[in-house]
């Protein structure tokens, strides 16, 4: 298959563009490099199946592909937050230039969405039957609403045109590969306290995210992609469920970091809960994760211990 993985300069793309090339794909890795890195992909470089574009998913192109991973947008809150109408631009123009790429084309498409479409959840664990409880004005709206808009995109191409999709929600994913400023909370307490530096929990810490490893996410992407029993959404996630504060005291203990946790406030919007309902995933996809918290952090120090010593 020639495969198309925009956003694949990424920490999850390029993860998701090494997997292709593994399984004897055709990979095109298209990147404006705004979050992305050249150096999370220069060992593929010299892979003959391997190619490199910077453009910019709000600017139509025109490739001959088999199957297209939509993942271009910045993912992080600093980042998404830097200039919000070209992330909303990103994930809506996006879209549709995918969209009318995987139209023209005949591709399967795969939309990389969010658990943020159910904003701060009054449903917990969420499915995928709720609707969500999001803020169309605030701070963290250009991504969420902008996410949103562009499910439904998927959803009326698929509808109107016919457009082969699937549509998955990624809840918070960590692993090797996300940049030390990345501004997420499993980087940012792993190289706090790496560094010795102060643990900047935001409120008071109760708040909970549950955190699934990068090659389980992999694993997920690639399952619903090879299948042909639903198009989604589809929650992939981990529903290990944890406090900030449990994460940060996880982080200490691992790294044996003599760092202090300090309290800062906590961003508008911010949600209070999030826990991902897997049954869909399991019984459709046959999908689950298999790395535990620990495990996977274990693997993010050692990542991060010796990007910092370079
Ligand atoms: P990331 O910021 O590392 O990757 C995003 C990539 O998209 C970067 O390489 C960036 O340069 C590129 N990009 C941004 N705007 C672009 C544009 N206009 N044109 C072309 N490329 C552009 O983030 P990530 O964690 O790898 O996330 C990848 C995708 O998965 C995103 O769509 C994100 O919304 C989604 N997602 C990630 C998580 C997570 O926890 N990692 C959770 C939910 C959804
Ligand atoms: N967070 C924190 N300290 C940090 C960064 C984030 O306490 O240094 C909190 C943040 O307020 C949120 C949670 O960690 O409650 C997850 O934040 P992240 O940005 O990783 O993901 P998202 O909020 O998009 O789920």
């Amino acid at each position: 298959m020639r495969c198309l993985v925009t956003g694949g300069a990424g920490f999850l793309g390029s993860h998701l563009c090494e997997r292709l090339l593994n399984e004897g794909n055709e990979v095109i890795c298209l990147d404006n490099y705004f979050t992305g890195r050249m150096a999370n992909v220069n060992h593929l470089r010299d892979n003959r199946n391997f190619e490199l574009i910077r453009h910019d998913v709000t600017e139509p192109i025109l490739l001959e592909v088999d199957r297209i991973f939509n993942l271009a947008c910045p993912a992080s809150p600093i980042h998404y937050q830097y200039n919000p109408v070209k992330t909303i631009k990103t994930s809506v123009m996006g879209a549709i230039n995918m969209l009318g790429l995987a139209k023209r084309v005949k591709a399967r498409i795969l939309q990389a969405s969010t658990s943020e479409v159910y904003g701060d959840p009054a449903v917990h664990p969420q499915t995928e039957d709720y609707w969500g409880n999001v803020n169309p004005i605030g701070i963290r709206s250009c991504y969420d609403e902008g996410k949103r808009v562009a499910e439904t995109l998927f959803m009326d191409y698929h509808r109107q045109n016919n457009v082969d999709i699937r549509i998955v929600r990624i809840f918070n994913t960590y692993g090797p590969r996300m940049l030390p400023n990345d501004g997420r909370v499993v980087s940012n307490f792993i190289v706090q306290a790496l560094k010795g530096e102060d643990i900047t929990i935001y409120g008071d810490g109760s708040q909970t995210r549950s955190f699934c490893y990068v090659d389980d996410l992999i694993e997920g992407f690639i399952r619903m992609m090879r299948q042909d029993k639903i198009i989604g959404p589809v929650n992939i996630g981990n529903p290990g469920e944890f406090t900030m504060l449990e994460l940060a005291k996880e982080v200490l203990d691992l790294t044996g970091s003599k760092s202090k946790i300090v309290y800062q406030p906590l961003p508008g919007d911010d949600p209070k809960m999030r826990r991902p309902n897997i049954d869909l995933a399991k019984s459709a996809l046959g999908w689950e994760p298999t790395i535990p918290l620990r495990k996977g952090l274990e693997k993010t120090i050692c990542y991060f211990d010796e990007l910092l010593k370079k």
